[in-house]
């Protein structure tokens, strides 16, 4: 039997790691804070951390239920920007497998809330970082594309 990689989890050496290990999932991050902000002077209204489609278990930053939109912040370091990502010095391996773990959930994810008919945004976190205004804006023309299929 293989074992899952929660419970092969090396102990942490470091206080940072040991937060990061817990994997909490972080909430009002910097990122996320700013890209709301964004939205919200877009005049966009949603919910935040909430889930899509009922039966997908998955819960979505932000959450724009009247036409279908769901947006996630992925994290560089928990969802492995490949930009960013750097596995810590200790555990190196157990890491990299965590992350790409981590990596083939947030597609899984995104495939099935896509055939249930829903228009899946990611971010990195970085990209929000860099332009919130230009990540908001894209956004904001899917709402626009929604809209507009609906009317035709
Ligand atoms: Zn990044």
């Amino acid at each position: 039997m293989t074992l899952s990689i929660r419970s092969r989890a090396p102990s942490a050496s470091s206080p940072r790691i040991r937060q990061r290990m817990q994997g909490v999932p972080r909430r009002d991050t910097a990122a996320e804070i700013l890209l709301r902000k964004c939205l919200f002077r877009l005049g966009l209204r949603y919910r935040l951390q909430s889930r899509p489609v009922a039966d997908v278990p998955c819960t979505a930053d932000i959450v724009l239920r009247s036409v279908r939109i769901c947006v996630f912040i992925d994290g560089c370091f928990w969802h492995g920007c490949p930009r960013h990502f750097r596995a810590p010095s200790s555990n190196k391996s157990w890491w990299k497998e965590k992350i790409a773990d981590n990596r083939m959930r947030d597609r899984r994810q995104s495939r099935r809330l896509r055939r249930s008919g829903w228009t899946v945004i990611r971010f990195w976190e970085h990209q929000i970082m860099n332009n919130a205004e230009a990540c908001a804006n894209r956004v904001f023309s899917a709402v626009r594309q929604r809209i507009g299929d609906g009317s035709r």
